[in-house]
């Protein structure tokens, strides 16, 4: 099952010729959760070909410009393409006013229904057969969350020569206890699926930060993330600027990362004073060797995670 993360914008506040604003896309299993929606950011889906007419959920962070002002293009060229499948979005307060605003004075004719969620509270905000969304409230001049998605545990790897060991032989009720059932046999035996399956595999988790300087909660957010995408507005040299911000330096992101232990780290957010991040890139190094800065339009995929158990256990 493929999870592809590409990175639309990565410029904080202001475009630059190289990077557009705020936009992540995460492909899941033909799926598209966009997390914040920059100025541009249709036209860096087209340039990536993520097609308009996919499920798709917007994840909003909060109601900065740099974040948001993507929505009224994003709506208009999902109305001229035909979109008849609902839009989820999801944001703090203020997002449906502004949604409910783009609607009432942009002249354009909606073609499809938006479900606006406001979200008032930490936790879990939307839970679908094979992940969980959850925010938290990062620390930032305005109401921002951050953002995770997990993915459900997967079963672990069932042993056919397990069960017909044991006497089970109907395929029937290899599948009942593939999906978590026990069984009973006809000579009274019982069997459980831990009996033929290996444990159960987590699935992957990926955290997106929006706007905010470093934050304990995003780090508990993050634990053990195989991708963590971090705002780093600044070099490690303006972090007074960026503690008056409320933004990230390129050294607190990684440290962030560091302390939860995240497998990756992808810095997002970056200033247009920078024009090549070699040096913030070397300054995270420092405290996390897994770091990267990505160019616009970059995607990685997430690998799946490997079984618990070594083969013959
Ligand atoms: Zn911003
Ligand atoms: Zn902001």
């Amino acid at each position: 099952m493929s999870l592809q993360v590409v990175f639309l914008g990565t410029a904080a506040s202001i475009p630059t010729p190289n990077r557009s604003l705020s936009a992540i896309a995460v492909k899941r299993e033909g799926e598209l959760l966009l997390f914040d929606c920059g100025e541009g950011t249709q036209r860096q889906m087209i340039r990536r070909k993520i097609g308009f007419n996919r499920k798709t959920k917007v994840f909003i962070t909060h109601m900065h410009g740099d974040h948001v002002l993507g929505l009224p293009g994003i709506l208009q060229t999902m109305s001229l393409l035909g979109r008849e499948k609902p839009l989820e979005i999801y944001g703090p307060r203020g997002i449906r006013d502004f949604i409910e605003a783009i609607i009432r004075t942009v002249r354009f004719a909606l073609s499809f229904q938006i479900e606006i969620h406001e979200v008032e509270d930490e936790g879990i905000i939307r839970e679908e057969k094979g992940y969980w969304v959850h925010a938290v409230w990062a620390n930032h001049s305005v109401p921002t969350l951050a953002y995770a998605l997990t993915e459900k545990p997967r079963p672990g790897r069932f042993h056919p020569e397990r069960a017909t060991t044991l006497g089970v032989a109907e395929k029937t009720l290899w599948s009942r206890l593939q999906h978590g059932h026990k069984i009973e046999l006809e000579n009274g035996r019982k069997v459980k699926p831990q009996d033929v399956m290996d444990p159960p595999r987590p699935g992957r988790k990926i955290v997106y930060t929006g706007d905010t300087s470093p934050s304990d909660k995003i780090v508990e957010l993050a634990e053990d993330a195989d991708l963590l995408i971090h705002e780093a507005t600044f070099s490690d040299d303006l972090a007074e600027r960026a503690a008056e911000d409320q933004h990230s330096t390129v050294s607190q992101a990684a440290e962030v990362a560091s302390r939860a232990k995240a497998k990756l780290l992808y810095l997002t957010h970056i200033s247009a004073r920078y024009e090549y991040p070699e040096k913030l890139l070397e300054q995270a190094k420092k405290t996390f060797p897994n770091t990267h800065i990505p160019e616009d339009l970059t995607a990685i995929t997430i690998p799946l995670h490997k079984d618990n158990c070594k083969k013959g256990d």
